[in-house]
């Protein structure tokens, strides 16, 4: 495909055919929605410029953002990406603690500068993470698909938790303590898994008994996405100490953001200072404000909620008819769709999912595999996705599965 145009749920090739965007996260509020795109252009030729000077949008733009946040995260820095986002908290947490050691979900991704690389152990993009970062511990992902508490346990998220504790025992027993845990508060690159009820409370309990700081990555999750709640952490009914945003944030343009306590940001302003030529600049503050008057006119969250339901309902009744389909996985509309060769062994469909993609693409559907084994099928779209599209999609998926898949 050579997509030359994005508009509201759809992506446009060069000869003029429609695609219906299932997996475009970043386009939050829809591809090339006039009230963004306004903003931009209207600031763009007022003015643009560093954020060394003073201009009334930044303070505007940081008051609307922690609005959306339970106290004490009242201290916003605009970066511009979602690494740039998770690579500033990193050094916020180690200022604050004075400590190095970070635990991390096993498989997650936070970025690709050469700190959140070091801390982001998802097999497809660093292989070799877990073996190399002796101040990394990867605890085990509560997934109660394929972990060993399933969701008919009602303790399995104390459980999960408890792999937590350990790992900073693990820490304790080598002279340290951590800094910082970080996660999802749904964990969006392992295929949109959700994290069992009482699984934060529990974990943020134990890594702030031990000294360290709860960070919640929202790059992928954030910003109404998950329906019932504007944030993911929200769901698990949890405050962290520090909150990363990125992609939906700016609905494409390069805008993210980190907001926590005044504590921690005193803890980092004693030892050092922060400087982003580009983050907060007054482009990206109109357009970061667009994008909340658009989610908040246009019902968006609202909108996720009752399409993600619809949505999540007709891919478990395609799990009744296709044993392909091991689990559906996540909330409002942050989806996956696990397939597997043998629901028993759940051996992973790896070249399935890659071919039913292809297939989907054929029908106009885009979607694409996730996962440590590239077999879940990653679903994010715009939040102006209708139940017709969630319908679409179902039956694109249906008709493919029915075909079935050569590999
Ligand atoms: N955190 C998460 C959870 C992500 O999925 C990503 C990007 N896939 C990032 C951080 C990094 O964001 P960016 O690519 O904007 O640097």
């Amino acid at each position: 495909m050579r997509i030359v145009r994005g508009w509201r749920q759809y992506l446009y090739d060069d000869a003029g055919r429609a695609y219906l965007d299932a997996i475009n996260n970043v386009a939050h509020v829809g591809h090339g929605h006039p009230r963004v795109v306004a903003a931009a252009h209207r600031q763009m030729a007022l003015l643009n410029t560093n954020s060394r000077f003073l201009y009334g949008s930044m303070v505007e733009y940081a008051e609307r953002l922690t609005a959306l946040l339970p106290d004490p995260l009242r201290v916003v820095f605009f970066v511009c990406t979602g690494s740039e986002a998770n690579d500033l908290a990193l050094r916020l947490a180690r200022a604050y603690t004075r400590q190095h050691d970070v635990i991390v979900i096993d498989g997650e991704y936070h970025g690709n500068t050469t700190a959140v690389d070091e801390i982001s152990t998802s097999l497809l993009d660093n292989p070799a993470a877990k073996d190399t970062r002796p101040w990394v511990h990867a605890v085990m992902r509560p997934n109660t698909y394929r972990g060993p508490y399933g969701a008919d346990d009602p303790a399995c998220g104390e459980k999960y938790a408890a792999e937590v504790r350990a790992a900073i025992e693990r820490v304790r027993a080598q002279g340290r303590s951590p800094a910082a845990f970080f996660t999802e508060g749904l964990l969006g690159s392992s295929g949109g898994i959700a994290l069992p009820d009482g699984y934060l409370p529990h974990v943020y309990a134990a890594v702030r008994a031990a000294g360290g700081v709860c960070i919640a990555d929202e790059v992928q999750v954030g910003f109404g996405r998950v329906g019932t709640h504007f944030w993911a952490f929200e769901t698990q009914g949890v405050v962290p100490d520090i909150v990363t945003m990125g992609k939906p944030i700016g609905n494409g343009h390069p805008l993210s953001a980190v907001v926590t306590t005044p504590a921690i940001a005193e803890a980092f302003r004693a030892t050092t200072s922060y400087f982003n030529t580009y983050g907060g600049n007054p482009v990206s503050c109109e357009v970061g404000m667009a994008v909340l008057d658009v989610i908040e006119q246009e019902g968006l969250q609202a909108s996720a909620l009752e399409v993600g339901r619809h949505f999540k309902a007709a891919l478990r009744d395609l799990m009744g008819r296709h044993a392909l389909i091991g689990a559906v996985y996540g909330l409002g509309m942050y989806m996956g769709v696990e397939l597997v060769r043998d629901r028993d062994t759940k051996q992973p469909a790896t070249a399935e999912a890659l071919a039913l993609a292809e297939r989907m693409r054929e029908l106009g559907v885009i979607v694409y595999p996730t996962g440590d084994h590239y077999n879940i099928l990653k679903i994010k779209p715009p939040l102006v996705f209708s139940r017709a599209n969630a319908e679409f999609f179902a039956a694109m998926l249906d008709r493919a599965l029915r075909e079935g898949v050569a590999v």
